[in-house]
């Protein structure tokens, strides 16, 4: 029988979450749904170094605003509790010391400054590597190079001291990746990484190792810029649990700069434009913001199809995927090796074809917030509703239906003469005068009755509708824009209507 699907996710706590760490929450969460797995989030805080307040919390908010939910982590609980590594810190030490009875590690005193001085000998020496690894071990103060009663007697008298993986030279790792195929690693590249620290708390490599094992994770799925970690990895799995334990891994593309080459950076964010993190984030140390998705107007279903679709597809040309349809159409085999660019344009549409693929009630909170931020009084829900169906097609990001649907709730502020004047005269004047008198005198308010009325006068003063519109559309909407005008004048009712025109009628003169 094969193993339970059990997908991590395992953020350290050093930041705002960057959009390519949205994607690998995505894929791992496609995964464990379309298996019937479980999706674990993991939080990797052994480096205290690197540890930002508030950064944790963040990270789940994003989860939740996503929708993408964890079924065990830190704030949801589950069997294999603790869920933030530093919580488990006395878990680690037993499998170091493991790794050191068994040869595959050894106890390091070298302090700070012997480490600097060991590379400052090795530049001088013009060695193409500064790594403490086999070439240099035997030079250092480490159990490798002592007797066993001197080491004995450093660890007796409470040395600080660390313990290293023993890298043996010469050798090859080599592993299958679900995405790249089969990967091969030299030893002799790879350096004697330490797992635990002085103060017992081990380093990545130790801790993401014992955790997907005690954590009975399947699939390992993280971005490609692990993959140079991934020797470390696999050697510690075979020196403590077997291979054949192993997670699978994949190893998930980089998402690209627009322009250029590279990894999409935060940098690049700003230079450009656009926010890069899933939402907004303000740095403790320094109160800079960050400004995020969610906060710009994305929508989560939009977020999410664009972020699936940046290093994949189903093999058609089908653009748009519910969270269901991804998790029953997602399969890491059709994840590109190659990196994605990111294109902030078509992010762009991917919002827009969520708004208005979306009933309106869907992300009418958010646009309601947006409205009173705006001053924006909205007191008929089901009206607002209505209201933002009827001019969705026309928004791309949540704050764009202050222009497109504002006037549905006070008169515009501006009219836009300048679309109208050149064309005025008196014959229109005397046609919008006497249409308030016919709309004054209508039984019923509604889109037929408006527009039959205006037509017909129309007829009868001899001017051509087509005409007539655009004043009428500036008299109620402020601009060229916005849904049928005869729509809008039902909408916002016979009063206001009559309103509109009346105080346009001034200002055109
Ligand atoms: N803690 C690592 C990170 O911050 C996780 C890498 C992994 O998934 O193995 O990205």
């Amino acid at each position: 029988m094969s193993k339970k699907v059990r997908v991590r996710f395992a953020p350290s706590p050093t930041g705002g979450l960057h959009l390519g760490g949205v994607r690998t929450v995505l894929y791992n969460y496609l995964y464990a749904k379309k298996h019937g797995g479980d999706f674990i989030v993991r939080v990797e805080d052994t480096d205290q170094t690197r540890f930002v307040p508030g950064a944790e919390e963040y990270i789940f908010q994003c989860l939740e605003w996503c929708g993408l939910q964890p079924d065990e982590s830190v704030l949801h609980g589950g069997e294999y509790a603790p869920y933030r590594q530093s919580e488990r810190k006395e878990m680690y030490r037993q499998y170091a010391e493991q790794l050191v009875k068994n040869g595959h590690a050894y106890y390091a005193f070298d302090t700070p400054e012997e480490i600097e001085e060991m590379r400052e000998s090795l530049k001088a020496k013009g060695s193409h590597s500064l790594q403490y690894d086999y070439n240099i071990r035997h030079k250092m103060n480490n159990s490798v190079r002592l007797l066993p009663e001197e080491t004995q007697k450093l660890l007796d008298a409470g040395t600080p001291h660390v313990i290293r993986i023993k890298i043996e030279p010469n050798q090859t790792v080599s592993f299958t990746d679900m995405i790249r195929g089969e990967i091969t690693f030299d030893t002799n590249t790879v350096d004697d990484k330490v797992l635990l620290k002085a103060d017992g708390m081990p380093t990545y490599h130790l801790a993401v190792v014992v955790d997907d094992h005690l954590m009975k994770i399947s699939h390992a799925f993280r971005g490609e810029e692990w993959l140079p970690s991934a020797p470390v990895h696999i050697l510690l799995w075979k020196y403590l649990f077997g291979v054949n334990e192993m997670p699978e891994w994949a190893h998930l593309p980089l998402i690209l700069k627009p322009d250029g080459n590279g990894k999409l950076s935060k940098r690049d964010g700003d230079r450009l434009g656009f926010p890069v993190y899933a939402m907004d984030w303000t740095d403790p140390k320094t109160g800079d913001l960050t400004k995020g998705f969610k906060e710009i107007g994305f929508l989560p279903e939009a977020f999410n199809n664009l972020l699936a679709v940046l290093g994949w597809n189903d093999g058609t040309e089908q653009e748009i995927f519910s969270l269901e349809e991804l998790i029953e159409k997602f399969s890491m085999d059709r994840v590109h090796k190659g990196g994605a660019k990111f294109d902030f344009e078509k992010a762009k549409w991917y919002n827009h074809e969520w708004i208005k693929k979306l009933p309106a009630s869907n992300y009418s909170g958010r646009v309601k917030d947006i409205f009173i931020a705006s001053g924006i009084e909205v007191k008929d829900e089901a009206y607002f509703i209505s209201v933002l169906d009827l001019v969705k097609d026309r928004c791309t990001l949540l704050p764009d239906f202050v222009q497109q649907a504002g006037y549905f709730f006070s008169a515009p502020q501006t009219l836009d003469t300048e679309a109208v004047k050149p064309k005025w005269s008196e014959a229109k004047n005397d046609f919008f005068e006497e249409y308030i008198q016919q709309l004054t005198a209508l039984a019923t308010w509604d889109v037929a009755s408006i527009e039959n009325t205006f037509k017909d006068l129309a007829a009868a003063k001899n001017i051509k509708p087509g005409e007539l519109q655009l004043p009428m559309r500036i008299m109620l909407v402020g601009g060229k824009f916005g849904p049928a005008v005869f729509t809008i004048a039902e909408m916002i009712g016979k009063e206001e209507t009559i309103a509109r025109i009346k105080n346009a009628l001034v200002i055109f003169g």
